[in-house]
């Protein structure tokens, strides 16, 4: 196989800047990092670990976190890895330590958890290169995935968004695809708001009550069992189910792409806040949309846990990341769904619009425009 010039054939105004293939042979481990856009600082963004992880995804990834920090008026940038490896089955502080030296000297680059890492695998990255965020509490970190920083966004954009539909929240029913670090804190905190969580799946299966699922009891049977299908009283469905559940708030909060223009007929929520990166293909969100249903796009809602991690890298405390998720997320909720109704557009269009503007005008400080 040749490597061709055709891949600058992807590159736009933005970047991506950097895109590096990582090739251990002895171990024979094999990543990839998409250092997208800097201009507002280093890049921060997840590292995934998954057997499928491709180049593409982590590119697609790379620039929804340059929108998504831009966004949140972070000063970084954005940037994705990936590690091609089954998280279940590798020894992942070997394989881990591995990357982290591979990109020692990536400095515009800072690490955080993603799909198939966690807190102990940045851990294992800031010894390795003083450089991580998302680290356990006993090394300064604020644990993102434990106090449920990008659940609460998500609950916070819905507190905004249910004025646009509009929609009662005490009583909406909630279904939930993924029921992992997103998809719990998110049960939690929609339940303090009255929300009736009616189904969650994960990857071995649904489980569904219309009646509502007890959210504490199904978090301890996850935890526990490792499914939610484990769960006593509700109806066992598959995991592809989940999206033709008939409810009012829609999470999706596990892989991208699962509504794309083949499947997104069988939607029928009125709200869909999208807790996953890229879970939603751009037409379909239009298709959606068009059918009169609201989708707030991955950058703006589900950005609870880089506003932490950049609070824990520049010394903040978990009460100013939370007050800071709130101020940033119902501002710019508000601001994107604002337009979307007076100018007749789509969210992700209009979203993206403000982002690009203001990552372009970050480039006009760099010294290279
Ligand atoms: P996680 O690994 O903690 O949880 C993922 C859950 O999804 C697991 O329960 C898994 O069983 C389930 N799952 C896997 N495949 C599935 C499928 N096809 N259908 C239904 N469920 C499936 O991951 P996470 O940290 O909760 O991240 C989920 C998504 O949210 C990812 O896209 C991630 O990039 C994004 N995200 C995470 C954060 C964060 O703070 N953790 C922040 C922003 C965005």
């Amino acid at each position: 196989m040749e490597i061709t010039e055709n891949i600058f054939k992807i590159v736009d105004e933005l970047g991506p800047e950097k895109i590096i293939y990582l090739y251990e042979p002895r171990s024979q481990t094999k990543a990839m990092v998409v250092v997208d856009n800097v201009s507002a600082g280093p890049a921060i963004g997840g590292v995934r670990m998954a057997s499928d992880v491709t180049i593409n995804e982590v590119r697609r990834l790379a620039r929804a976190m340059t929108y998504k920090n831009a966004m949140a008026g972070l000063p970084h940038g954005g940037g994705k890895s990936g590690i091609i490896a089954d998280p279940k089955t590798v020894n992942k502080e070997v394989v881990v330590r591995i990357f982290a030296r591979a990109i020692k000297n990536l400095a515009e680059y800072i690490p955080g958890p993603d799909m198939g890492t966690d807190e102990s695998c940045m851990a294992y990255i800031y010894d390795e290169i003083s450089r991580a965020v998302g680290l356990p509490v006993e090394l300064g970190g604020i644990p993102l995935d434990e106090v449920g920083a990008t659940g609460y966004g998500l609950a916070v954009c819905a507190d905004v968004a249910k004025d646009y539909v509009p929609l009662e929240l005490e009583g909406a029913r909630l279904t939930i695809e993924g029921f992992g670090n997103v998809g719990k804190p998110a049960a939690r905190f929609f339940s303090e708001r009255g929300v009736k969580l009616i189904a969650a799946s994960d990857s071995k299966g649904t489980i569904y009550d219309p009646e509502g699922l007890n959210v504490e009891e199904l978090i301890r049977i996850k935890d526990t069992t490792g499914s939610v299908i484990n769960y006593k009283n509700g109806e066992v469905l598959k995991t592809t189910d989940l999206p033709t559940i008939s409810t009012d708030i829609f999470i999706p909060a596990a892989r991208p792409d699962v509504i794309t223009e083949a499947n997104s007929d069988v939607l029928d929520a009125k709200v869909v806040i999208e807790g996953a990166n890229i879970p939603i293909s751009e037409n379909a969100e239009k298709m959606l949309h068009d059918r009169g249903i609201l989708v707030i796009p991955d950058f703006v809602a589900n950005a609870g846990g880089v506003i932490t991690a950049s609070a824990e890298y520049h010394g903040g405390t978990e009460t100013q990341a939370f007050d800071r998720i709130k101020s940033t997320i119902s501002k710019n909720t508000k601001e994107i769904l604002d337009k979307v109704y007076s100018e007749k557009s789509y969210p992700r269009e209009t979203a993206m619009i403000i982002a690009k503007q203001r990552v372009l005008r970050a480039m006009k400080y760099r010294e290279w425009m």
